[in-house]
């Protein structure tokens, strides 16, 4: 059998691994454009931010191990044609510009995202950076030495992490959104308005509601236009979001409207012989039971192992996700699962929220911390769809919690009362997410009342 394999960061290397593990005679060849594979993009803001010092840390696998578990790896390939009818493909040698045409029984669509880069004038300007993999990270921290001013254009979370990091390195920094909070897909306005007063804490310049329009190069300097003002910088790094890299099966295999190829539970493609995986990939959103865009490295290691598993009959399905993530800030530990109030209702499910702040730990011991936390439920099934964490204790783990409820379908009767560990170190009698859902509950009751 052989299998081709169109990149290799995350979803590419645990595919192949799975692929190879579960059938050791497959011909796999990989093409990868890049020189490298499987960067943890992650690490970027860490490595700006010299939290991480090494950076070579932040890669996990290499061409040599994929070789050496049997994989023909192609670095520096670009596929330039997809051929599902004839089961070929047309590959590009990069240093030698050779191009050959291969054939292949299975083909895997690993082949990711690319950033969104809009059609603004003087974005092509070489001050304007993007922030995706290894080399755009090696760009980032040179240029950054001869920056003074840096711009963040885009809130989200890489966004918000980049402009974090660059604070901490002595940059007077600037983040553009054309929403009027950071990060508003995932997390209410109780939550960025702490970590808006961080950024200003830290000296970081917020132009929340403002619409980039221009940019101007003069010189070593760059002019930023939004529709409220202008901005003077050294570097500016563009962060509005990833669009799948899947041109090459545009028309070939069925998509959703942004390009993401839509797969069955088992990684198929609407072409049985063509698989997909990763930020090319739409993924199973189970607080809404639809297809959604959601990448992340999360989604990409488990659909990877999936087209291993599934490649030759379908044998395990895709869970999907619930959008899991979280980031640190300024000492502050920020997650969030599942949909938000304002996501639940632009998508028409029927939902409701508790917002609470409680310590996590009893006050008679030497010190506590207040965790922020929110609770998206289904008023009438009672079943939990969201949540999102605050502190400066580590609470990331309890996103976590909240994401198997949801994956199970929990409601917040059960989150309530199940059974957590108590101890004065930790926790109260009851942990933190326990006394969520029974805010949830009160409200859930009264609002069952109100309508009888
Ligand atoms: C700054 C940053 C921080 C992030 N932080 C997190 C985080 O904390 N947690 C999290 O879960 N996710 C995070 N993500 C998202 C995560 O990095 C992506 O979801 C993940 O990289 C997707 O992996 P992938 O293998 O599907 O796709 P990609 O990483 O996009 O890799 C696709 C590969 O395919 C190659 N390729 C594309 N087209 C071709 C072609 N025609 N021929 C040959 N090769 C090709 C590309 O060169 C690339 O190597 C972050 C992303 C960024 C940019």
């Amino acid at each position: 059998m052989k299998v081709t394999v169109v990149g290799c960061t995350h979803a590419g290397t645990f595919a192949i691994k799975q692929i190879l593990a579960e059938h050791p005679d497959a011909e796999v060849t990989v093409y990868e454009k890049n020189d490298n594979i499987s960067f943890l993009s992650c690490g970027i803001a860490l490595y700006l931010g010299g939290k991480v010092a090494d950076p070579q840390g932040l890669f996990y696998s290499s061409p040599e191990e994929l070789k050496s578990l049997g994989a023909n790896v192609q670095m520096s390939h670009n596929v330039l044609a997809i051929d599902p009818d004839q089961k070929t493909v047309t590959v590009e040698d990069l240093s030698t510009h050779e191009q050959v045409t291969e054939s292949y029984d299975k083909l895997v669509m690993t082949s990711g995202s690319w950033p969104i880069i809009p059609k603004i004038p003087g974005i092509d300007s070489d001050k304007v950076k993007l922030c995706k993999n290894w080399n755009h990270a090696q760009t980032l921290i040179e240029e950054a030495k001869g920056a003074k001013r840096i711009t963040v254009i885009g809130a989200g979370y890489i966004g918000a992490e980049l402009a974090e990091a660059y604070s901490t390195t002595g940059h007077d920094v600037t983040l553009i959104d054309a929403m009027d909070r950071v990060m508003p897909k995932y997390f209410d306005a109780e939550f960025t308005n702490v970590i808006e007063q961080d950024y200003r804490d830290n000296g970081v310049k917020l132009a929340m509601g403002e619409t980039v329009q221009s940019f101007d190069q003069s010189g070593d300097a760059l002019t930023i236009t939004t529709d409220k003002g202008s901005y003077e910088t050294d570097l500016a790094i563009l962060c509005i979001g990833f669009r799948p890299n899947t041109a090459l099966l545009k028309g070939k295999v069925d998509m959703a409207k942004n390009g993401a190829i839509i797969t069955d539970d088992y990684m198929r493609s609407s072409n049985p012989d063509i698989f997909a995986a990763g930020d090319s990939a739409a993924v199973h959103y189970n607080p809404t039971h639809q297809n959604a865009y959601i990448p992340l490295a999360t989604n990409a290691v488990r659909q990877g192992i999936l087209v291993g598993k599934n490649l030759v009959k379908p044998t395990t399905k895709y869970m999907g996700t619930q959008s899991s993530s979280g980031l640190a800030l300024y000492g502050r530990t920020i997650v969030s699962t599942g949909l938000t109030l304002a996501a639940a209702q632009q998508q028409g499910v029927s939902a409701e929220q508790v917002i609470v702040k409680d310590n996590y730990r009893p006050e008679f011991m030497p010190t506590t911390e207040p965790v922020l936390m929110s609770l998206v439920f289904d008023p009438d099934t009672r079943r939990i769809l969201g949540g999102a964490l605050m502190s400066k204790y580590d609470v990331s783990q309890s996103a976590n919690t909240l994401s198997v409820c949801i994956q199970n379908e929990n409601t917040i009767d059960d989150l309530a009362m199940v059974d957590m560990l108590f101890q004065p170190n930790f926790d109260r009698p009851f942990n933190y997410l326990n006394i969520l859902a029974q805010a949830a509950q009160v409200k859930a009751d009264s609002l069952a009342g109100v309508k009888a």
